[in-house]
């Protein structure tokens, strides 16, 4: 579903050069639920960023779902990047729209007709358990209703594919497994590939397949999560 190819991303200019991603290979596959750790500064991000083009990588291939998106033009990546979901550590919520209009969003960038936007929003907001709150402001939530607002807006447009940047890192621990078991529904009901990047072992032994080890900018140990982690 997702495979990156010699993936390479170098910031700056000829002064000061960061490497952040240097040749890295990576394949995820459909339905999996699939996990990238490694200490700040690995290249995590940048790595996620590069899946769906926020980050534009320096050299190789991003294929997801059969198409290498660095080889699009503008308008065909940004019907592409629909099928990519993505939820962020800090949620990123339009602050001043309600619950209703954050997840509606997606569907009213792209012209949804309004009956079907209003069918898809309610449905989503039932998924994760947010229907009671769909009058409500950001600031009027806790950080586990906010995640639950940034999952169901990713799910909007019934992406192939959801991303999950450091999701859990700014809540609690029992705000993060009941994110972490939401994640893991939304993976086993729609067949959802997931790939989350982390700084937290916890995260990966609770919900992963499989996961890789990010190490300077590429990858130094990938396997199954019981295999990587529970050797002797
Ligand atoms: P992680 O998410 O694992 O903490 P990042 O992908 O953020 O790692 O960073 C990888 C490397 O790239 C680091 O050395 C970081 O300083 C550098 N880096 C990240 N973003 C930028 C940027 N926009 N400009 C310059 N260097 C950057
Ligand atoms: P307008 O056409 O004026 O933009 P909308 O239908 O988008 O009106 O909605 C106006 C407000 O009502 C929105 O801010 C939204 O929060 C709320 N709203 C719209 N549809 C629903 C719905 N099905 N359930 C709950 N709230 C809704």
């Amino acid at each position: 579903m997702i495979e990156l190819k010699q993936l390479t991303k170098i910031y700056g200019s000829k002064k000061k050069m960061t490497t952040a991603l240097s040749g890295l290979n990576l394949k995820v596959n459909k339905g999996e639920i699939f996990g990238v750790i490694g200490h700040s500064g690995a290249g995590k991000s940048t790595l996620i960023r590069c899946i769906n083009l926020l980050e534009r990588p320096s050299q190789g291939e991003v294929w997801v779902g059969g198409t290498d998106l660095t080889k699009l033009g503008k308008r065909e990546l940004q019907q592409h990047r629909r099928k990519i979901g993505m939820i962020f550590q800090h949620f990123n919520l339009l602050s001043s729209a309600t619950v209703y209009d954050n997840v509606a969003f997606p569907l009213t960038l792209t012209g949804t007709p309004k009956a079907q936007i209003q069918a898809k929003v309610n449905e989503l907001l039932a998924l994760v358990g947010l229907e009671e709150h769909r009058g409500k402001y950001p600031a009027q939530l806790s950080g586990g209703q906010k995640q639950r607002v940034g999952i169901a807006r990713a799910l909007a447009s019934d992406p192939d594919v959801l991303l999950c940047d450091e999701a859990t890192s700014a809540l609690d621990p029992q705000t993060t497994d009941s994110i972490l078991k939401l994640l893991l529904d939304i993976n086993r009901k729609f067949n959802l590939t997931i790939l989350l990047i982390t700084h937290e072992m916890h995260v990966i032994q609770s919900i992963c397949d499989r996961v890789a080890v990010i190490h300077e900018g590429g990858i130094v140990e990938e396997g199954p999560v019981t295999e990587v982690f529970l050797k002797p």
